[in-house]
C-alpha cells in the first residue's frame, strides 16, 4: 500500500505537468498559427481561450475558425473587452480603499468613546478627594487623546485623498472604456449598450427606431494625398457635424476607422434619412484646407445607409441592413443616403 501511495505523488505531478505543457503548447500554437504579436494582452487572450477560462471568447473563436475566417488582431480587439477589466480592477481598489476609510472612521469614534468614558471617571473623582492628583491624570489623558485624535485625523485625511484619487481614476477609466479617443464620441461598445436600451424602451413605448451607418467617401485618397494627421482631422470634422444632430434620442458613435453608426429614436428610416441628408448636404458644401500646408483639400463627402430596426428580427440584423444600404449608396456614386 505504501508503495502505491509513493507512486501517486510523482504520477499526479507529471499529469499536471503534462497538462501545463499542453496548455503552453496550445497558447503558442494559437498565437503563431494566427500570426499574433506576443503581447501581454494577446497572451491573456490566448490563455483565456486555450484554458477555457474565457468560455465566451473560446466559443466565438471556435465558431470563427469553423467558418474558415482568420483570427486577426482587429477581430480580437473587437471581441475581447480588456477595457472592462481595467475598470473592474480600479473599482475593486476603490471599494477596498473606502472600506479601510470606514474602518479608520470607526476606529476614531471607538477611541474617542473610550477616552470620553475614562475622562468621565476622572471628572467624577475630581469632585471628591485628591483633586491635584486627578487633575494631573486628566491633563495626561487629555494630551494623549489630543495626539491620538490628531493622528487619526491625519489618517482620515489621507484615506479621503486616496479615495478621491481612485474615484478620479475610475471616472477616467469609465470614460476611456466607452469613448473614442480621436473624436470624443461614444465608441462601438458604448453604442451597443445605447442601442439595446433604446431598443427595449422603443419596443415598450411603440416608438419608431432606426439605425444608420455613415462612411467617408474616398477617404483613402485624403490620407494618401495629405497625410494621416489631416485624415484624422477630417474624421473629427465629420464626427462633430454628425454630433450636432445628436440629442437624447439620437446617438452617434465612432464604429471604427472612418465609419460612424447612429440611432434615431422616434424616427423611422425615412425621417432618419431626411436628417442625415441635411447634415450630408451641408457638409458637402464645405471646402477643406490642409492646415499644415495651406493646400486645398477640396470637398469631402460621406455616404449613409439607414434601416428601420423593427423591420428585422434583431438589432444586429437591422445594423447589417443599414450596412448593406451603405454599400448600395457607395455603388450609386457616393455622397448620398440610401434607406434599406
Ligand atoms: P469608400 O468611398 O469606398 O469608402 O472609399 P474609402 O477610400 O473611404 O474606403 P477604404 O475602406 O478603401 O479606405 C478607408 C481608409 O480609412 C483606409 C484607412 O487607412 C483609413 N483610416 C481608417 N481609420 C483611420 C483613422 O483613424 N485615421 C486616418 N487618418 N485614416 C483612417
Ligand atoms: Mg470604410
Ligand atoms: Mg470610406
Amino acid at each position: 500500500a505504501t508503495e502505491t501511495e509513493v507512486k501517486v505523488g510523482p504520477a499526479a505531478a507529471s499529469a499536471r505537468e503534462l497538462a501545463h505543457r499542453q496548455l503552453i503548447e496550445d497558447i503558442g500554437a494559437f498565437l503563431i498559427d494566427n500570426d499574433l504579436e506576443i503581447s501581454e494582452a494577446n497572451l491573456t487572450i490566448a490563455f483565456g481561450v486555450c484554458s477555457g477560462n474565457n468560455l465566451a471568447l473560446a466559443k466565438q473563436v471556435t465558431e470563427r475558425q469553423a467558418s474558415g475566417l482568420p483570427i486577426t488582431q482587429a477581430w480580437l480587439d473587437e471581441h475581447w473587452q480588456g477595457g472592462e477589466d481595467a475598470v473592474g480592477r480600479i473599482a475593486d481598489r476603490l471599494d477596498r480603499s473606502l472600506e479601510s476609510f470606514a474602518a479608520t472612521t470607526r476606529n476614531a469614534s471607538n477611541t474617542a468613546a473610550q477616552y470620553n468614558s475614562e475622562m468621565q471617571v476622572h471628572v467624577e473623582r475630581v469632585g471628591e478627594a485628591q483633586e491635584r492628583e486627578e487633575i494631573r491624570n486628566l491633563t495626561t489623558l487629555a494630551i494623549a487623546m489630543l495626539e491620538r485624535t490628531q493622528h487619526l485625523e491625519h489618517e482620515m485625511k489621507r484615506s479621503e485623498r486616496e479615495a478621491q484619487t481612485l474615484r478620479n481614476s475610475l471616472a477616467k477609466a469609465r470614460r476611456d472604456a466607452d469613448h473614442d479617443h480621436l473624436t470624443g464620441l461614444p465608441n462601438r461598445r458604448a453604442f451597443e449598450g445605447l442601442l439595446e436600451r433604446h431598443y427595449r424602451e422603443a419596443q415598450k413605448e411603440l416608438d419608431a427606431l432606426s439605425v444608420a451607418f455613415c462612411d467617408i467617401d474616398n477617404f483613402k485618397l485624403v490620407n494618401d494625398l495629405h497625410g494621416h494627421d489631416t485624415g484624422d482631422r477630417v474624421i473629427q470634422a465629420i464626427a462633430s457635424a454628425l454630433a450636432q444632430i445628436s440629442d437624447d434620442n439620437c446617438h452617434v458613435a465612432r464604429h471604427g476607422g472612418e465609419e460612424f453608426v447612429m440611432l434615431f429614436r422616434g424616427a423611422g428610416k425615412t425621417e432618419a434619412k431626411r436628417r442625415l441628408d441635411e447634415v450630408r448636404e451641408a457638409f458637402a458644401q464645405r471646402n477643406f484646407i490642409n492646415r499644415r500646408t495651406d493646400e486645398p483639400i477640396g470637398k469631402i463627402t460621406f455616404s449613409g445607409g439607414v434601416a428601420d430596426v423593427f423591420a428585422y428580427p434583431s438589432t444586429r440584423d437591422a445594423l447589417k441592413a443599414a450596412d448593406v444600404a451603405l454599400y448600395v449608396a457607395k455603388e450609386q456614386g457616393r455622397n448620398c443616403v440610401i434607406a434599406a
